[in-house]
């Protein structure tokens, strides 16, 4: 076993899903985009359908593709980049379901492929996608006429609960959704555990399912071990990896281990990440390489045969906080080398 070997918990994945529907009254969709946070999303996607998700969310119609592959026909796969010059074609063939975001895709759309499924997203001051309160007031008569499948809009500060913005975001949703039949969205993970106000018709949780913050009682989903290669004893004085940046003030036993920033363990976790071995830390020393991490063993009892940057002990937020990141840039960060075993589902 050359590379690390990252283990994603299916069950652990259903049980969280499971739980941020038990938190509304609302259907509870799935967000899958990035390739499932990294973590594979046919298998994930597969895995949740099977559990009775059946509306998933995907960034680009690419995403869309692979995803119908994967799911067979029924599931809704809504693409949140909404209509794209070129993406007619997949839309049409794979019956996606773009989340138009102005009204050149909603021209695009009704011209190209009339009577087909859409759902409209409004920006209600995130500034990033959707149609701004004007020109929605200008077209909404002539969108809701074509039965959209769902109107959504999303919260730019819900892993802040107090923020001023959750509830102006709210006013402007309701304001501008109040008379409408067609089901609503506004609530991903953060937006769930605001309460009940914030749920509408559907909730689309994505991180919350993968085991990361703001959804605290997640169960961990992943693990990621990474094999030992080499372990050496240094006397002090002796340093550690490229540009001498850490050096041994006394006798110190250096385990280094193969994985690196190009696996996705940000070159930031240098001198101030941990693995785990069983329940004991073990600092990283010195810089994290681009396959190689040099780690502190001196006070284990036996020579492991590998550690673990990821798992119980080590959650994706704790490591995220130590890389100066969040959960969902390790999570996504993840790199192709590792073998990947899933378990339950
Ligand atoms: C990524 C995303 C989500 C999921 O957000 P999480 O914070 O991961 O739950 C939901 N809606 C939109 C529009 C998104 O971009």
């Amino acid at each position: 076993m050359a590379t690390g070997t990252l283990t994603i918990d299916l069950d652990a994945l259903v049980q969280n899903w499971r739980s941020l529907a038990a938190l509304s009254e609302s259907e509870t969709g799935a967000v899958v985009k990035a390739d499932g946070y990294g973590l594979g999303a046919a298998k994930v996607a597969r895995a949740l359908a099977r559990a009775g998700a059946r509306r998933f969310f995907v960034a680009v119609a690419e995403e869309g593709a692979g995803l119908r592959e994967a799911l067979g026909p029924g599931p809704e796969i809504n693409v949140m980049s909404g209509h794209m010059a070129g993406d007619t074609d997949m839309i049409g063939d794979l019956a996606l379901t773009p989340m138009i975001n102005n009204v050149d895709q909603l021209l695009r759309h009704v011209e190209a492929l009339p009577g087909h499924a859409f759902g409209i997203q409004l920006d209600t001051g995130m500034n990033r996608l959707g149609m701004e309160p004007a020109e929605w007031a200008a077209i909404r008569d002539i969108a809701l006429a074509q039965a959209p499948t769902l109107v959504m809009s999303h919260l730019a500060c819900a892993d802040e609960p107090s923020h001023e913005m959750n509830r102006a975001q709210l006013a402007q949703f309701a304001e501008i959704t109040g008379d409408i039949d067609a089901p609503r969205s506004l609530a991903a993970t953060g937006g769930i555990l605001l309460g009940p106000d914030y749920h509408f018709d559907v909730t689309r949780p994505g991180i919350g399912l993968y085991g990361g913050l703001p959804f605290d009682l997640a169960t961990p989903v992943v693990r990621l071990e990474l094999p030992v290669i080499q372990v050496r004893d240094l006397e002090p004085g002796e340093t550690v990896g490229y540009g001498n940046s850490w050096e041994a003030a006394d006798p110190t036993r250096v385990a280094t281990v193969s994985g690196g920033y190009a696996d996705g363990l940000l070159r930031a976790l240098s001198h101030t990440g941990s693995l785990w071995h069983g329940d004991t830390p073990c600092p990283i020393l010195g810089r994290v390489s681009m396959d190689l991490i040099g780690v502190d063993v001196t006070h284990l009892s036996e020579t492991p045969v590998a550690l673990d940057i990821l798992g119980p002990n080590q959650k994706v937020d704790a490591l995220a906080t130590d890389a100066g990141t969040i959960g969902y840039e390790i999570l996504t960060s993840l790199g192709a080398r590792y073998t990947r075993r899933y378990t339950g589902g």
